[in-house]
């Protein structure tokens, strides 16, 4: 036998939510839309040209790019695409995160984060949220090889208000700081702004949430025009043809419905506040959130336990064994009456 296996680059994988096949599953497990994408995005599937696709899609990721640029007031040169804000990010990772000083992120954030690290063996520090589950500005002032956090984080749904992020990115002008935004559509305001401030900003956003579309895998990134070419070097050594001809089609049709994403995104508002009000005179303990999903505790109940229940049930949440996770559910915002579902089986579940 061979030896192969000395070879091999081992990696414990990041495990996503499941994606069960039965489809009287009430779905609250990985803060996709509960709403279809817009119209648009449909009669833009209808005309796809079938023919095209024989061809190559585009390299620049066009027309995506420009008309992200045009939603957001930037120019196209400051605006990367790439294959979900996954595949953003970890190309961020590998094109930014290149020293040899720790980069920092929370302890109880992305889970992704740690695994993009691993994978790419850069060292990092995981930052101990505090006693509220909220970030400590002061103890990111320190040194570091890079910064990323989500804004709201996830799995907590807690929003830093752009003063308190922007302290982050001041703090450390000599390395790059992402502030991934997957969530910010839901309440949220964007650090966008701080671009023209800072050079060290990097904005990562995603179509899966706000916009529908997590099917089609479309992510993006804002940076000075510099680090974009940067990040367009890196993709371009991996990979040319990230984006394919439907995403970068159907994705331009999403973003041209401005109407139908503010739409979806105030009901999925109003289902989060009406849903966190209901678990709260049940006895959960279920804190302001600015996502679209809940993180939920319950004083008494046993929540692991409740996780298995509640899927028996057919309502899939998220939990994770972890320390200071393993008392907490992350819901997912469905619809009124799947969130109503939900409400009626905990309103009568009993843990003896
Ligand atoms: N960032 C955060 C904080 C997320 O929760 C997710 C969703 N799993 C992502 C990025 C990636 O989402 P996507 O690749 O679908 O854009």
């Amino acid at each position: 036998m061979g030896n192969w296996e000395r070879n091999v680059r081992r990696v414990v994988p990041y495990v996503p939510g499941e994606q069960p096949v039965r489809t009287d599953i009430i779905k609250l497990n990985t803060n996709e839309n509960p709403y279809p994408p817009s119209p648009k995005v449909r009669e833009a599937m209808e005309r796809m040209d079938f023919d095209r696709l024989r061809r190559y899609p585009a390299v620049d990721t066009e027309p995506l790019r420009s008309a992200i640029a045009d939603r957001y007031g930037l120019n196209p040169g400051q605006v990367f695409v790439g294959v979900g804000s996954d595949d953003v990010l970890a190309m961020c990772f590998m094109t930014f995160f290149q020293s040899d000083r720790p980069i920092l992120f929370p302890d109880i954030t992305y889970s992704f984060y740690d695994v993009w690290a691993e994978l790419f063996r850069i060292p990092y520090r995981q930052i101990p949220l505090d006693d509220n589950y909220e970030i400590r500005t002061e103890d990111y002032r320190t040194e570091n090889g890079g910064i990323v956090f989500p804004n709201p984080n996830a799995p907590t749904g807690r929003l830093l208000p752009v003063r308190t992020a922007e302290e982050i990115i001041r703090n450390s002008p000599d390395s790059v700081v992402i502030v991934d935004e997957a969530y910010i559509d839901f309440g949220g305001e964007s650090v966008l702004p701080l671009l023209e401030k800072y050079d060290n900003l990097l904005i990562v956003q995603t179509f899966s949430k706000s916009r529908s579309l997590a099917g089609m895998r479309i992510g993006y990134a804002f940076g000075s025009e510099k680090m974009i070419r940067y990040l367009e070097d890196v993709k371009y050594s991996f990979n040319s043809y990230t984006m394919n001809m439907a995403a970068l089609q159907l994705g331009t049709a999403a973003v041209s419905d401005e109407a139908y994403f503010r739409q979806t995104v105030e009901r999925i508002i109003a289902t989060r506040e009406r849903t966190a009000v209901r678990l709260r005179n049940l006895g959960y303990i279920v804190p302001e959130s600015a996502a679209n999903f809940l993180f939920v505790s319950h004083p008494e109940l046993d929540i692991g336990k409740l996780f298995e229940d509640l899927k028996e049930a057919g309502i899939y949440v998220r939990y994770w064994k972890k320390p200071r996770l393993d008392n907490h559910l992350r819901i997912t915002v469905g619809t009124d009456g799947e969130m109503d579902r939900l409400a009626e089986f905990l309103q009568n579940y009993r843990q003896n």
